[in-house]
């Protein structure tokens, strides 16, 4: 079993939130931690993450194998070992399937328009991670293929994941994708939305430290 201690507490803490915010329902989900000696520390497989508790939690090597802990842990681990040894920069992880995000997903489009400036400076572009079998290895190696730049990602018919230098960035990054996603659902009711011109889309993927993403953002010329 595995103690139950800071971290233990914060996942269970963080799993409750997923599924207060009905980001994920049944057994849909899962978080981790980085933990020192690059092992990971991971949500365990087919639990509701609505009731789970700390000692549910499973300690795992940094290639995904179990070393302590009752359950197993989480068929997506690969995806987590993919970003934990790719990633230097992350030390948590949050994977759900907010409604809106999953919707947009299924379009297999990336967020890439320069549409709403909050949104700009925290994440600047979501990029599709290509459909495979959920806790694959192919889909592991899909994500790698766009893993470099981003903070948050939609896999395609399936669902976001987000990832932080703590389990509260990686959080904010959900509400934040999932937000957007129910904004740009709601104004498709209405009408088309404008783009940001350029000059203001640079300025504040400059503001949110994401000056790397100017070359992949889609902005207008003098359309707001
Ligand atoms: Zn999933």
């Amino acid at each position: 079993m595995n103690n139950i201690n800071g971290q233990t507490q914060e996942l269970a803490e963080f799993c409750r939130r997923l599924y207060n915010r009905k980001y994920i329902a049944g057994t849909e989900g899962n978080l981790s931690l980085r933990l020192p000696d690059d092992k990971i520390l991971i949500t365990p497989g087919g639990f509701n993450k609505g009731f789970i508790n700390p000692e549910d939690m499973v300690t795992c090597n940094s290639d995904g194998e179990k070393l302590e802990g009752i359950h197993q842990p989480s068929s997506e681990v690969k995806i987590h070992v993919t970003v934990y040894k790719n990633r230097k920069d992350v030390n948590a992880l949050c994977h759900a399937h907010p409604v809106f995000a999953t919707a947009i997903s299924l379009a297999g489009k990336p967020l890439n328009e320069a549409i709403l400036p909050e949104f700009v400076t925290a994440l600047g572009v979501v990029p599709v991670v290509r459909y495979a079998t959920p806790g694959s290895q192919e889909l592991a190696l899909n994500l790698l293929e766009v893993l470099e730049k981003y903070d948050a990602f939609l896999l395609e018919k399936h669902g976001s994941l987000t990832l932080g230098r703590t389990m509260m960035e990686a959080f904010n990054r959900t509400e934040i994708l999932e937000r957007y996603s129910k904004l740009l659902f709601y104004t498709g009711q209405v009408e088309s939305p404008k783009l940001i011109p350029r000059e203001e889309a640079d300025r504040l993927l400059d503001i949110g430290g994401r000056s790397n993403l100017k070359g992949v953002i889609i902005a207008g010329e003098n359309n707001l």
